[in-house]
């Protein structure tokens, strides 16, 4: 069975397509930025028509380099604005799922698979910090990996959690703040759970220094927040000890929004260039770009290993790989990836195989995300074919300004790095719309660990079920 997943419509009725009706509903935006991200979603419709596979472990990739991406998603508040996959934290189950976890990544080993990189994201990685640390151990014995980044929250930020982090060798410690406005803080129902402005900036003082990045995870276009509170967080970032700053735009995914309507509001478009711009102008020259919505103090550093890895094997109950052109995604039903790693399996449920010009799409939108589509790199990883599958989309890039040559290939300009923005946004958002159907048809598990359900009930797909 196939069908196609998308966070781009209110019915998320499983099709991607834009209609003519979805340009009028992108009101607060140019009439050119709509047009080209309608034209966007048509051209990546078909990047997650999954369809079930086998739960065998897919091969590993036949060049480049590939990361490991561990998913932890046990959570102690769950934030009425977040699509990823989480539920609340439960010191058993969450140690059950770890052994799951360390069982995955050795049946990866076992099957010739080798990683460069490590990313443990979530949910939070660090609820159940022994656990982790052993992870962390297990994967750098077996793989040798030189980068190890974990992603926590800022109450998560002490001595007896940072210090065996350090320990263990993590490379990048990424915080997730948000703001420092209480008021939004507040409103994002993080306030109690995870602490206010002020003692977000003590916890995140105490981890400065420690690992060699630092970085801190921001969101703007909150629907309360007006200029002069995102120049006090941009202020706040450039005064404290960290070496890398995130800053995304707040997305809004189906299930997700009436849960928004009732706390903190929707995102709106209009003012999404103005806050884009200040945060380029604000964080100039300390920091520099090191994708388009990641800043780095002093250098390049890690940002997202889908943007930044030729593969990348996600491992953990709902996490997404890509292998050679083929995206694969795991069970977001807990239970059943338990039962699946206990049966010899991994935990991969389902699959699609890109196309030659998705892949060639793909690759563009995350080189250019990156700042750099390397001329070598597309030739040696896609074939001369290329450039004739991506002709129109760096045409139109060019010809708007969002796109320049350079000696190498192309780069985006500032105009360009917005544009991205929004497009790499829609392709999460997807990616969002593809999680809530699958966490939809776990919906009873995930309320039985305390879990709102998601709002839109799909069809049944039986990917969801295995
Ligand atoms: S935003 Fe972070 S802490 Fe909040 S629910 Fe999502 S993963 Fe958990």
């Amino acid at each position: 069975m196939r069908r196609n997943f998308c966070a781009g419509n209110d019915k998320c009725g499983g099709d991607s397509r834009p209609r003519p009706w979805d340009i009028p509903r992108m009101a607060g935006r140019g009439l050119l930025e709509s047009l080209l991200l309608a034209a966007f979603r048509l051209r990546t419709r078909g990047f997650l028509a999954m369809e079930e596979c086998p739960g065998g472990v897919p091969p590993p990739p036949r060049e480049g380099n590939v990361t490991l991406y561990l998913h932890v998603p046990f959570c102690r508040a769950l934030c009425p604005f977040c699509s990823f996959h989480r539920v609340m934290h439960e010191p058993a189950l969450a140690r059950r799922y770890f052994q799951s976890l360390r069982q995955e990544v050795l049946r990866y080993h076992e099957a010739g698979h080798r990683f460069s990189g490590a990313y443990f994201g979530g949910g939070t990685p660090t609820s159940e910090p022994a656990e982790l640390v052993e992870t962390i151990a297990l994967v750098r014995r077996l793989f040798g990996v030189a980068e190890v980044s974990v992603e926590t929250n800022p109450r998560d930020l002490r001595p007896e959690i940072l210090g065996p982090l350090r320990d263990a060798g993590v490379t990048r410690l990424s915080v997730g703040v948000q703001s420092f406005d209480d008021r939004l803080l507040r409103e994002m129902g993080r306030l109690d759970q995870y602490g206010g402005g002020d003692e977000i900036r003590e916890c995140v003082g105490r981890a400065a220094g420690l690992f060699p990045t630092l970085n801190l995870d921001l969101i703007y276009n909150i629907p309360d927040q007006d200029l002069a509170s995102l120049e006090r967080d941009l202020e706040t970032v450039r005064g404290l000890g960290a070496n890398q700053v995130s800053f995304y735009p707040l997305m809004a995914a189906p299930s997700t929004r009436r849960r928004m309507i009732g706390s903190m509001g929707l995102p709106e478009g209009s003012r999404l260039r103005l806050f884009h711009r200040t945060i380029l102008s604000r964080l100039r020259p300390d920091f520099t770009p090191t994708s388009c919505w990641c800043f780095s103090r002093g250098g390049k550093g890690t940002d997202e290993y889908v943007i930044d890895a030729d593969h990348y094997v996600g491992v953990g109950s709902g996490a997404f790989s890509y292998l050679d052109g083929t995206l694969y995604a795991t069970s977001f039903s807990l239970q059943a990836y338990e039962a699946r790693i206990g049966q010899g399996l991994c935990g991969i449920v389902s699959r699609h195989r890109l196309g030659a010009g998705d892949r060639c799409r793909l690759a563009l939108l995350t080189r250019l995300f990156g700042l750099g589509l390397d001329r070598e790199w597309a030739l040696r990883h896609h074939g001369p074919g290329f450039f004739r599958k991506v002709r129109a989309e760096l045409l139109t890039l060019e010809c708007l300004g969002a796109a320049r040559r350079n000696a190498g290939g192309w780069s985006p300009t500032d105009r360009g790095m917005y544009w991205l923005v929004l497009m790499m946004s829609a392709f999460y958002e997807s990616v969002n719309g593809y999680r809530e159907a699958m966490r939809a048809h776990v919906a009873g598990e995930l309320r039985a660990m305390d879990v709102a359900p998601p709002a839109m009930v799909q069809t049944a797909h039986p990917i969801a079920r295995i």
